[in-house]
């Protein structure tokens, strides 16, 4: 039997930074229907790699696959047209702007280029208050996003990327910096997307968040995925305790 074409591929993926290899000869997958941790020590090229992904930086080499066709000739909002979304690290909030105005952005400036935001109502307005309802802040839906804590503006950045209804979601540190009932939440809310059909890929340092939720794991050191498979396995490698030792 023929292995089924993974949703993601990268193959022999590469890019220097002045004499700095910070992505080089990485290959992986992204299984359809997984939630794949890309994990490694600081500095290992995975906020890179995610740029990469994403379109906001060009490869020096290597290709990109989603769905078994290269994207990596194409500009991030082809990229993001094909099914591919992504949070940062920083949420990227526009912090003036209320919750559900926030939601809503990624339609306007995508598929309904306009000046100026306008009120937010009918359906795009229903679709907005429907994914605010999801990660259970619909009480905040005109509160500034800059007045909420930081792990709901994760969560509010989470909606956001939802509301173009990607099927690739990349993940940046989605476990980073907040409390432990938002990570909780965070983790239920990914598991219960995940099982709506949606594929994952997730940047994580919070090892006990990664081996509760994700399988496979992709481990980058210098660049170069040195290990990989699941949860278990990675635990276990030597190449891997080495990476994180050696940090
Ligand atoms: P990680 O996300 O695993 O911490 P990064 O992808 O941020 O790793 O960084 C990988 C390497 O590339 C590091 O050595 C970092 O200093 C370097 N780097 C990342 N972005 C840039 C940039 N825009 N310019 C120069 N060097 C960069």
């Amino acid at each position: 039997t023929v292995p089924p074409v993974p949703l993601l591929e990268v193959r022999g993926l590469s890019k220097a930074f002045g004499g700095n290899k910070a992505v080089d000869d990485c290959s992986f997958t992204v299984p359809e229907g997984s939630i794949t941790a890309l994990i490694g020590p600081n500095g290992s090229g995975k906020t890179t790699v995610f740029n990469l992904i994403s379109g906001t930086l060009g490869a020096d080499r290597g290709e990109i696959l989603l769905d078994g066709e290269r994207i990596d000739r194409e500009p991030s909002w082809g990229r993001a047209h094909r099914g591919i979304g992504r949070t940062f690290q920083i949420t990227r909030l526009f912090k003036e702007m209320t919750v559900l105005e926030n939601i809503v952005t990624p339609l306007r400036s995508f598929s309904i280029p306009q000046l100026g935001l306008g009120a937010v109502s009918g359906p795009e307005a229903a679709r907005a208050m429907e994914l605010l309802d999801f990660v259970g802040l619909a009480a905040y839906r005109d509160a500034k996003a800059g007045s909420l804590s930081y792990g709901q503006q994760k969560l509010i950045e989470l909606a956001q990327v939802l509301v173009l209804d990607p099927k690739l979601i990349l993940l940046d540190e989605p476990a980073g910096g907040i409390n432990p009932t938002l990570i909780e939440r965070m983790g239920e809310l990914i598991r219960d997307l995940n099982r709506q059909g949606k594929t994952f890929l997730l940047v994580e340092h919070n090892m006990p968040f990664v081996l509760g939720l994700c399988d496979p794991i992709r481990v980058l050191a210098k660049g170069h995925v040195i290990a990989q498979g699941s949860p278990d396995h990675i635990q276990k490698d030597p190449a891997v305790i080495d990476a994180y030792l050696g940090d």
